[in-house]
C-alpha cells in the first residue's frame, strides 16, 4: 500500500512540502539576538509558514521540520564547530514524542557536515504558556552543559520575542562559548 501524505501548506497530495508552497515561503525579516555574533531567520512566520511548522511540531510531520531545516542550513557560518538547539520543555516533548529543535539542529548539522549536540538543558521553572508578556520575555530557564566546543550555532523553530534564543545564547556564553550564532527557521514579522 502506498504511504499517502499531504502538503500541510495546501493539502494537496505530496510527500512533503509541495513545490508551490516551498516557493511561496517569504524570506524572514531581519532579527537581532542580544549577545549573539549575529542572528538570522530563514522565513517569515506567515500563515503558510505557521501551517508547516504546526504540522512539524504537533502532527508528527518530522519531514516538514527537515525540509525547513534545509532552508536554514546555508546560513551556518564556516567558523562554527557544532550545532545545538533550544530544548523543548519536557511536557511538550512527551506529548509529541520528539523535540522539534533537535530535529532541526540535526538536519542543519548534517547538511553542513558538523556535529549536532545537546548543549542546553531546561531547568525547572514556570512554563511559557499562560505567562504574561514580561514572564515570556524573560525566556525559558536553560543551563549550558559542559563542552570544549566554543563556536556554537544555536537553532530554534520560531522566533517571536526572541526570549528563547536570547536565554540560550546567554547560557552558552556564560559557560564559555566564544561565539554564538542564533538561527531561527521562522521569525514573526
Ligand atoms: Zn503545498
Amino acid at each position: 500500500m502506498l504511504f499517502e501524505r499531504n502538503c500541510p501548506g495546501c493539502g494537496t497530495p505530496a510527500r512533503t512540502v509541495c513545490s508551490d508552497c516551498a516557493q511561496g515561503l517569504v524570506p524572514a525579516p531581519e532579527i537581532a539576538v542580544p549577545g549573539a555574533e549575529w542572528a538570522k531567520a530563514a522565513i517569515s512566520y506567515d500563515d503558510l509558514a505557521a501551517a508547516l511548522i504546526v504540522a512539524g511540531k504537533n502532527r508528527g510531520r518530522r519531514d516538514i521540520l527537515r525540509h525547513l531545516a534545509q532552508v536554514l542550513s546555508p546560513a551556518v557560518p564556516r567558523a562554527a564547530e557544532v550545532v545545538t538547539w533550544v530544548p523543548a520543555n519536557s511536557a511538550s516533548k512527551r506529548k509529541r514524542g520528539y523535540d522539534q529543535g533537535k530535529i532541526i539542529a540535526t538536519t542543519v548539522a548534517q547538511a553542513v557536515g558538523l556535529p549536532a549536540r545537546q548543549l542546553l538543558k531546561r531547568q525547572a521553572g514556570p512554563t511559557q504558556v499562560g505567562q504574561d508578556r514580561v514572564g515570556r520575555l524573560s525566556g525559558p530557564y536553560v543551563k549550558a552543559m559542559p563542552t570544549s566546543l566554543t563556536r556554537i550555532v544555536l537553532v530554534d523553530d520560531v522566533m517571536t520575542t526572541g526570549a528563547s534564543l536570547t536565554a540560550g545564547t546567554a547560557a552558552l556564553t556564560e559557560a564559555g562559548a566564544a561565539r554564538v550564532w542564533a538561527l531561527s527557521v521562522a521569525a514573526v514579522p
